[in-house]
């Protein structure tokens, strides 16, 4: 049906690449393009078949890209670089013509600051070019949020409490890795705690709130509220909200270690001089962690993300679990890559597969919950990431 471009060729893109080649009946040509070509070209010779073309390009020089697009010519891109290239890559979209989707908003390089406000503010200029963005199309960002559109839409009159909870009960057996680029991991989960209550933001002390959730086929893990991108688009997209959180479990070990790096100013993200070079000491630690990319060979165990929602059905207050667990091992069997990526990837290709279809198709920038969640839904029981509804039962909240 179309011509597909992924920019980006880490844990995500090759799990990207892996699914948008058993989908040909809707991707009709397929490049993979990344700063270095030598990684799209080992996931292109994994798949096999000369099925992936490949490319070089700098996604931070909006030339660049136009010289790639205009010779590629595709019909939609899927960004799954850093989101540190967002408005470059949604720049050279309005220029050539193309069609955006991503996992992750645009954060500045210098500043660990997520909101959508970069990206929303380009909602005039993808209309007038009659062009769509999906923002945020991975898990959570992603699915996390197509749950809540889903229990919305069929489940209740009005949701007034959402819990968005992140379970990995994987074991890669490092002492210390992030699951996805350490730089932007860190980023993440070293900021304060944010929630939303009553119509306002609650700030809170990094890993401030915490208690030991259930989670499916896992038992009891301790989960930490922390601020999540997701929940800036679904307060205003789901007004009716009084309260919305996002909780992620952290092991001690990795706790420990995340406080040994901030303390000693490991995940500064200013530069410092070392032997006349400026460095970049969270970028320096990245260069020296275990690449997320291969975590994947002895990775054992699942993770478990879902929403937990409490609203009103029919004038009677109800409760409605939706979630996903995912195996690390079955993850790197299918693709090379393990559960984290996995998660992100299958839900870019649906997405991209969403606008193919024609069905996530409007000129303008949306986050997912905005488009019907109903064949997203469907396409994730194909795709490898079946979900599992509950209802009526004890938050936990
Ligand atoms: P990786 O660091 O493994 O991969 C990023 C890739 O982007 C690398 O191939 C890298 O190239 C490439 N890249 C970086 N800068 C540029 C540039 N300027 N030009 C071209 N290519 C570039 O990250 P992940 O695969 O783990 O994550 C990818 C994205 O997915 C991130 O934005 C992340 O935030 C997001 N994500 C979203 C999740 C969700 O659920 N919504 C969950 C997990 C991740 P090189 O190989 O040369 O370094």
């Amino acid at each position: 049906m179309g011509k597909i471009l992924i920019i980006g060729a880490g844990g995500v893109g090759t799990v990207v690449a892996h699914k948008v080649a058993q989908n040909s009946d809707v991707f009709t040509e397929i490049m993979l393009a990344s700063r270095t070509k030598s990684k799209c070209d080992a996931i292109a010779q994994a798949i096999g078949g000369n099925k992936i073309q490949t490319a070089k390009v700098d996604a931070d020089d909006v030339e660049d890209l136009k010289r790639l697009f205009n010779s590629f010519k595709p019909e939609l891109v899927i960004n799954v670089a850093l989101p540190y290239q967002d408005l470059t890559i949604m720049d050279a979209c309005l220029a050539c013509g193309v069609n955006y989707l991503d996992t992750a908003n645009y954060e500045p390089k210098d500043e660990a600051k997520y909101e959508y406000g970069w990206q929303w503010a380009y909602q005039d200029r993808f209309k007038e070019a009659g062009l769509t963005a999906i923002l945020g199309c991975g898990f959570d960002p992603g699915v996390t949020s197509v749950f809540t559109a889903y229990a919305a839409k069929h489940h209740f009159d009005e949701i007034h409490y959402l819990d968005i909870v992140d379970c990995n009960a994987g074991d890669h057996g490092k002492a210390f890795a992030t699951n996805f680029n350490p730089e932007i991991n860190i980023r993440e989960v070293t900021q304060k705690g944010k929630y939303w209550e009553n119509g306002e933001w609650i700030e809170t002390e990094p890993h401030e709130i915490h208690k030991p959730l259930n989670y499916p086929n896992i038992g009891p893990k301790e989960s930490y509220v922390i601020y999540h991108e997701e929940l800036e688009s679904l307060v205003k997209n789901f007004p009716t909200l009084k309260r919305a959180r996002f909780w992620m479990t952290f092991g001690q070990e990795y706790l420990t270690h995340l406080r040994v790096i901030q303390n000693i100013g490991m995940a500064r993200i200013d530069p410092v001089i070392y032997n006349g070079v400026e460095i970049v000491p969270i970028q320096f630690l990245k260069a020296v962690l275990p690449d997320p990319g291969e975590l994947g060979e002895n990775y054992t165990g699942e993770t478990s993300i879902g929403c937990r929602i409490k609203g009103v059905k029919d004038g009677k207050e109800r409760t409605y679990y939706v979630y996903n667990n995912c195996s690390h091992e079955a993850a790197y069997k299918e693709t090379g890559a393990q559960g984290v990526s996995y998660t992100t990837g299958v839900p870019a290709t649906i997405g991209a597969i969403m606008f193919m279809k024609g069905l996530w198709r409007k000129p303008g920038v949306y986050n997912v919950e905005e488009f019907n969640p109903d064949p997203f839904m469907e396409q994730l029981n194909k795709q490898g990431l079946p979900w599992h509804e509950l209802f009526d039962i004890d938050l936990e909240m």
